[in-house]
Formats: C-alpha cells, sequence, structure tokens
C-alpha cells in the first residue's frame, strides 16, 4: 500500500477515503476490564480501522490524527460526562513504553488528545524508571499482568480528584488495569477509561450479558 493510499482500505490517492472515514466515525464499544474499570473503546481493532491505527502509530501517517481523534473524542465524551458539580473529570494518559517512545519519538496518545482540543495532566502517570521496557509478547495474560503490576507511578496530586484514564488500543487490558491501580493508589477516584479501540475478542465479550463473561 502506497503510503498516498486509504489508510484503511488501501483506494489510491486519498488520505482516507469516504467509506473509511464514515467507520471511523466510531461504534463505541462499552467493556469492563478486570478490576471493575469501565471502559469504552471507539473503535473496534479489526479490519480498516485496525489498518488505519497502525498506519497512524507505527507508520507515522500523522494527517490521520484528525479522523482518530475525532473517534476518541467520542470515546472521552462517553465515559466523562461532567459531575453534579458540572466539572468533567481530568483526563489521565497512558504513557508510552520506554521502548515506544525511543522508536517513535512522539507519543500517539496525548498527540491524538490534543488534536481533539482536549488536555491530560501533565505527568499524570509515569512509567518507572527501569520497568515497562521489556519485551512482554513472549508471555501469557497472567503473566503479562504480574509484570505490569508496579510499571506506573500517579502523580500524588491527583488524590481526591475525579480522573478518566485515556489509551489508544485495549488488547488484554491488562495495561488499563495497572494505571487503574496506580491512580487509586495515588487516592484518584477512577470514573473510567477511554481508548480509540478494542480488539474484537474484548469487545465480543463485552457484548455477552455478564453473566457469560467469566468475570
Ligand atoms: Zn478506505
Amino acid at each position: 500500500m502506497s503510503p498516498a493510499d486509504c489508510a484503511g482500505c488501501g483506494a489510491p490517492d486519498v488520505e482516507l477515503c469516504p467509506a473509511c472515514r464514515l467507520l471511523l466515525r466510531g461504534d463505541p464499544v462499552e467493556l469492563e476490564v478486570q478490576g471493575g474499570l469501565h471502559v469504552v473503546a471507539a473503535l473496534r481493532y479489526e479490519a480498516e480501522a485496525r489498518e488505519v491505527v497502525l498506519a497512524y502509530k507505527a507508520r507515522g501517517r500523522l494527517r490521520l490524527d484528525a479522523a482518530l481523534s475525532s473517534a476518541l473524542a467520542v470515546a472521552v465524551g462517553r465515559v466523562a460526562p461532567p459531575g453534579p458539580d458540572g466539572r468533567a473529570p481530568l483526563l489521565v494518559a497512558v504513557p508510552p513504553s520506554p521502548a515506544g517512545r525511543r522508536r517513535r519519538g512522539w507519543d500517539p496518545v496525548e498527540r491524538l488528545v490534543r488534536r481533539a482540543g482536549l488536555a491530560t495532566v501533565p505527568g499524570g502517570l509515569v512509567v518507572r524508571p527501569g520497568r515497562g521496557g521489556g519485551a512482554q509478547k513472549h508471555l501469557d495474560r497472567a503473566a503479562r499482568q504480574r509484570a505490569r503490576v508496579g510499571c506506573l507511578r500517579a502523580d500524588p496530586c491527583l488524590a481526591g480528584v475525579r480522573v478518566v484514564v485515556v489509551d489508544d488500543v485495549v488488547t488484554t487490558g491488562s495495561t488499563l488495569q495497572e494505571a487503574h491501580r496506580a491512580l487509586s493508589e495515588a487516592g484518584a477516584s477512577v470514573v473510567g477509561a477511554a481508548c480509540l479501540a478494542a480488539t474484537p475478542l474484548l469487545a465480543e465479550a463485552a457484548r455477552r450479558p455478564r453473566h457469560l463473561n467469566g468475570r
């Protein structure tokens, strides 16, 4: 696929064709990850939507941020309505892994949040030094989760503050679980998480009645 073709379906000479653009308007999926965190994902991470996310994140087609940030904003709006005091919760982004940051030199989540006209708490969550950089692809889900615990640290200034976690792609949910843990430990009140996309497996699990979810 040439970099000048539709990032979703490969249609020639267009950044994003009308059909793929429509697809990215989002059909939010609501799910719950272990630990009880409520998650809204704007897109299913499959087919054309997955291609567009990959073109943006892995191949650096940054102009896709316009369409993707609109999708993320839909998820944020769904999970973070204003509280009784009329104020919306603060957004806290999941930081990129040190390896991801080195490889890209930019932060895909922060870029989408800014493009959507929103802002996150700077340094709200950080990767603990020496943690979170190792390859975890060979680990099964439980081992990944064990490896993640303690990877993130939340700013103690967030104690007593209502926050929403923001991330790009939720795969197993273990990163969101760790973000939830770190923020709760710092005393923040975590309202939920807003993500750009969820893998089909998680999205399908969310569709089943809760008693079949195995949680
Ligand atoms: Zn297309």
